[in-house]
């Protein structure tokens, strides 16, 4: 993490792009700042401004447009917070927000303008959300999120997940993380033995959104996890310039499958403020999940869901299919 790329400078020289898309993502970024690993780079193609990696971790100017609906908190998360660091949206799962730190600064995310701050269970503030979920026999999963809780050490992971194992309720560990495919060297060794001391079962949900981001190093780290018995699934968001294709997300479910990984969820993108250049079309995103349902086995179709504040669940948008 330390290596990564942290000026837009860097990062468009290292690719030899025009310079003049310096200015503006200097000019964007002052709030939420550029973070690139150079492995997560190297499989962006050179000189190529569309890029669809390239794409989802350069700041563009349109991020500096104020879009009405597109909000600081789209999805009321701060009115779900039952302790610091702690969202309990939906029956029998919270999420822990473990830390604010990133591997990579994803420009479509919809956690950018979250008040981490105040909010990460970090330090002494964990123990009041293990108060809570000790107390909430309803919890039976927890889900460690972020930021990417992949960027605590091995160490605050472990005394973490011990708490958590020795609440009997607690049935399923979850760990929502971008890690293992932008920084697919975190699954080393100390990590493996982290998950190895973890007693429940575990399951990672990855996020992936462009075939092109699969590579053999991540093919190998995911192999690891496997062995270790971590159940692997994918969210993506859908996203503008990135994967609004049918053959891309096609190929992203094939090569996620060869991988070991099953396809979850295809996520509407959330209307943070600065991402509305993202959005594609309801209806063009229900006729990609109709013809990707059109072409796959159902196991390979990640389902197609948007976030509804005060909803019970996220919520499924049909496919549509092309008429005959
Ligand atoms: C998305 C989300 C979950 C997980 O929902 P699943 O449908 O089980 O994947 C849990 N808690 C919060 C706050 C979420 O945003
Ligand atoms: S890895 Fe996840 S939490 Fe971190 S910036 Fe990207 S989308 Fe946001």
């Amino acid at each position: 993490m330390a290596s990564a790329i942290t000026s837009a400078e860097e990062l468009i020289d290292t690719l030899g792009l025009d310079r003049s898309l310096i200015e503006p993502a200097r000019q964007v970024a002052t709030q939420f700042a550029v973070r690139v690993p150079r492995g997560y780079v190297a499989r962006m193609r050179r000189g190529d401004p569309n890029d669809p990696l390239l794409r989802q971790v350069l700041p563009l100017a349109a991020e500096g447009e104020s879009v009405p609906q597109f909000g600081p908190d789209p999805l009321g998360e701060r009115a779900a917070l039952r302790a610091p660091g702690l969202l309990h949206k939906y029956h029998g799962r919270a999420l822990l927000i473990t830390t604010s730190a990133c591997a990579v600064h994803c420009r479509y995310c919809f956690r950018r303008e979250f008040p981490y701050a105040e909010q990460t269970g970090e330090g002494a503030r964990y123990s009041e959300a293990l108060r809570v979920i000790a107390e909430d026999t309803s919890l039976e999963e927890v889900i460690l999120s972020g930021g990417d809780p992949l960027s605590l050490g091995d160490a605050r992971l472990t005394s973490l997940t011990n708490a958590l194992c020795q609440i009997p309720h607690v049935k399923r560990l979850r760990v929502h993380t971008r890690q293992p495919i932008v920084l697919p060297s975190r699954v080393d060794a100390g990590l493996l033995a982290w998950l190895d001391s973890v007693s429940i079962p575990t399951v990672f949900v990855l996020h992936a959104n462009h075939p092109n981001e699969i590579d053999e190093s991540v093919r190998t780290a995911l192999a690891q996890l496997r062995a270790r018995g971590v159940t692997l699934l994918n969210q993506s968001v859908l996203l503008r310039g990135v994967n609004d294709d049918a053959d891309v997300l096609t190929s992203l479910s094939r090569v996620l499958f060869d991988a070991g990984v099953l396809p979850y969820y295809l996520h509407v993108l959330d209307r943070v403020s600065g991402t509305a250049h993202f959005e594609v079309a309801k209806e063009v995103a229900q006729r990609l999940a109709g013809t990707l349902a059109a072409r796959l086995p159902g196991y390979l179709v990640p389902k197609l869901v948007r976030e509804v504040e005060g909803a019970p669940a996220k919520l499924t948008l049909l496919p549509r299919f092309a008429e005959k």
